[in-house]
């Protein structure tokens, strides 16, 4: 079935937050004294993110989703492209504009640990945002963390400990009251319970998701975990290869996937979680649970081999060396930009030749296009 060219001119979309558009961030490589190529990290990547939603990136490791998310939040500058802001080009700041705009972009990073310095005591460090940018001082700036500390279920009096007497758990609540302490809009979350217990991730999660509803923020939800993912978002980009191949609302990505590459990931994580991460569906374990463990064990025969060096990445669709239903137009043309679904406009598919049902994905009964 074709699809329909041009999502956003199919979808009558609010105003966007965030909008990244043909962003692109390469890195050098280098040997001895001289230039050995690029590693095309984030290639081409179009993506809008709705106030008071959450979009979850999910790919395998080296997709590029953690350099894309430091492109949003203005942490790397780019190659090529824009990330706009409320409408403003924020590759384009001066210094002052762009300290103004991390007063609003706020980060959670995956090692709570790593991100604290351990001689600092923990009160100090959820006030530094504060600090730097001027917003209370003294005992103010001492009631504003203790507030932040009781908002994050951390007890203020616990103030004057240093990281090291926190649990991992509670290092993590440390690294989301820095983040809120200038209230920003945008939390961008990279793999952010991703070093943490299973019990643990699901804390930090549901505090995620009622500080979202308290506050009115809007994450970008970085992850490789596709239940994580799941449990957290509004609609869900799959990266492979520094590319978005496929964007969907959570719930038709993971019932009927229509990237090859999406449905092999599904596959092959088994994801057995609908809406809880370790509850069963609605539907409950059975048929429906025996089918998708079947099409697991089959997709991790079909999802052969690694993912191919960002230095050199394949021509054509760059999936296609991996690619179970990939023909020869695979090999030698890119897929063109996102095409949506006719019966469903904001699932957008990169693919020449998308999955049309959850039958063809792999394992399932229908055979692939050889
Ligand atoms: Fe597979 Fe071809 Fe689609 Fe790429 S374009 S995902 S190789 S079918």
């Amino acid at each position: 079935m074709a699809g329909v060219r041009s999502p956003r001119a199919a979808v009558d979309e609010p105003e966007p937050l965030v909008s990244v558009e043909g962003l692109v961030k390469h890195f050098p490589v280098r040997r001895g004294l001289g230039r050995a190529g690029r590693v095309h990290a984030v290639d081409g990547v179009d993506l809008r993110i709705r106030p008071g939603e959450t979009l979850g990136v999910v790919g395998e490791s080296g997709c590029g989703k953690s350099t894309l998310a430091r492109c949003v939040a203005g942490l790397h500058p780019v190659t090529r492209g824009r990330v706009m802001f409320e409408g403003t080009d924020v590759t384009r700041l001066s210094k002052a504009g762009l300290k103004e705009f991390r007063r609003s972009v706020q980060m959670i990073f995956q090692d709570p640990y790593g991100a604290l310095n351990p001689r600092r005591r923990v009160g100090a460090a959820i006030g530094d945002p504060l600090a730097i940018h001027a917003v209370a001082h003294g005992a103010e700036r001492r009631r504003r963390v203790r507030e932040l500390m009781e908002l994050v279920g951390l007890n203020p009096e616990h103030y004057d400990r240093f990281p090291a007497e926190f649990s991992s758990g509670q290092r993590q609540r440390i690294g989301v009251a820095r983040a809120l302490a200038l209230r920003p809009r945008l939390i961008v979350c990279d793999e952010p319970v991703s070093s943490l217990d299973v019990s643990i991730q699901a804390q930090v999660i549901n505090l995620l998701r009622d500080l979202q509803a308290e506050m009115g923020l809007t994450y970008l939800f970085i992850a490789h975990d596709l239940s994580v993912v799941r449990h957290v978002s509004d609609r869900v980009a799959v990266m492979y290869l520094g590319r978005i191949v496929e964007t969907a609302p959570r719930r038709d990505l993971y019932e009927r996937p229509r990237h090859p590459y999406s449905a092999a990931l599904l596959s092959a994580a088994s994801v057995t979680a609908p809406e809880d991460p370790g509850r069963p569906g609605p539907a409950g374990p059975g048929r429906a649970e025996a089918d998708r463990a079947r099409r697991g064990r089959a997709s991790r025969r079909l999802l052969i081999g690694d993912v191919p060096s960002p230095v050199d990445p394949p021509r054509g669709c760059r999936f296609h060396p991996r690619c179970p239903r990939a023909r020869e137009r695979c090999a030698g043309e890119e897929p063109p930009p996102p095409l949506s679904d006719p019966q469903a406009p904001e699932h957008v598919t990169a693919c020449h030749f998308p999955l049309e049902s959850p039958a063809e994905a792999p394992g399932g009964r229908s055979e692939a296009p050889r």
